[in-house]
């Protein structure tokens, strides 16, 4: 597949003149059991403002603490909540993809569970819908309280991103999105297993805008993300966009295989005048410098490989261990 550039997008906007029908919020959580009331208390009030049907879908990403017991302590208060819980931890791009499955509004509006994506912005956002916009990403001005490592981590990763697969993603957003009901159908139709969904979002095209805001801290609680999971998402975003890593080996290759054919000139020419060198210092040096370099390039071929193995064996890409929760007025 030849990377294909972001579609220039807004071509063409056709107002809606009323609100959505009805209104998803899909929140995935892990370990969250110190944001969850807050949480529910700011989701529900802003829903309960716009002043159409709604639900709320969480899903417990196999949560350690008492994440669960909370969740259904909520649900049993609002029977507005929709509750989810897998059988193990899948991953927020998984846990996600289940919360999409499971919502069933007109717009879906996507969030993290510790109110770093504050859930009041979804005025600014249905207006936008409004003017016939199909997804609205939350694009970060500022991020409060991040490290700086992480920081400097999210600006290499939009950067190197675009350089290596040609396709520009919108730089420093999230998963915090609203997004239409076309769009939401379109993104699930997509079965792949590594998922980096906002990529796939933009990947999409149809009409979307930013919004911009400023992150704030997270409310409670310790990041989900370790650099081990941010880098794991950010070799899946690479690897699931483009095989440019695999097209430079082989220049890598060609590189080398020119300087090698240079060396032996070199050599050749140097023998025909008598000039011998001693070899072991420079044969050690150039099998283990290509020893390495080939390794790497397998490296990078098994990342491709073990991914078609995986998506070859096609398991589901999450299970479920409950579901709690009414279907949706006017839902889909
Ligand atoms: N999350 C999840 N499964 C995981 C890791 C994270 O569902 O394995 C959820 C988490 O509960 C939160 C969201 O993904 O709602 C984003 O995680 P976090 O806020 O910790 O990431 P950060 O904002 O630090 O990048
Ligand atoms: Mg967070």
């Amino acid at each position: 597949m030849a990377p294909s550039k972001r579609p220039t997008h807004a071509l063409s906007l056709v107002p809606r003149p009323s609100l959505p029908a009805s209104i998803s919020a899909v929140v995935p959580c892990f370990n969250e059991e110190e944001v969850l009331s807050e949480l529910h208390r700011r989701l529900s009030a802003t829903l309960e403002s716009v002043g159409v049907p709604y639900e709320i879908v969480l899903v417990d990403d196999g949560s350690r603490d008492r994440t669960w017991e909370m969740l259904q302590d909520l649900r049993g208060r609002d029977p507005h909540l929709k509750i989810v819980k897998l059988a193990r931890n899948f991953g927020h791009q998984l846990a996600l993809t289940c919360g999409l499955d499971q919502a069933h509004g007109s717009a879906v509006i996507i969030l993290d569970a510790d109110l770093q994506d504050p859930p009041e912005l979804l005025h600014d956002m249905l207006k936008l819908w409004q003017q016939g916009y199909d997804v609205v990403y939350g694009k970060r001005q500022q991020r409060a309280g991040e490290s700086i490592s992480k920081k400097v981590f999210a600006f290499l990763f939009y950067r190197i991103f675009a350089r290596v697969t040609g396709f520009e993603l919108p730089s420093d957003s999230g998963d915090f999105r609203l997004m239409d009901r076309r769009a939401v159908d379109l993104l699930q139709a997509m079965k792949e297993r590594h998922r980096f969904i906002r990529g796939m979002v933009s990947w999409i095209g149809l009409n979307q805008t930013p919004l911009e805001y400023k992150r704030p801290e997270r409310f409670a609680g310790t990041t989900k993300y370790p650099f081990k999971k941010s880098l794991f998402l950010a070799i899946d975003a690479i690897t699931s966009f483009s095989y440019a890593p695999l097209r430079m080996a082989s220049y890598l290759g060609a590189m080398i295989s020119a300087l090698a054919f240079l060396y032996i000139l070199v050599v050749i020419v140097l023998k025909l005048r008598g000039i011998n060198f001693p070899g072991y210092t420079s044969i050690m040096a150039s099998m283990l410098l290509l020893g390495g370099v080939q390794l790497v390039v397998l490296g990078l071929i098994g990342e491709y490989v073990g991914r078609i193995f995986e998506q070859g064996q096609s398991r589901p890409l999450y299970l479920v261990d409950r579901v709690v929760g009414e279907p949706l007025q006017n839902g889909k």
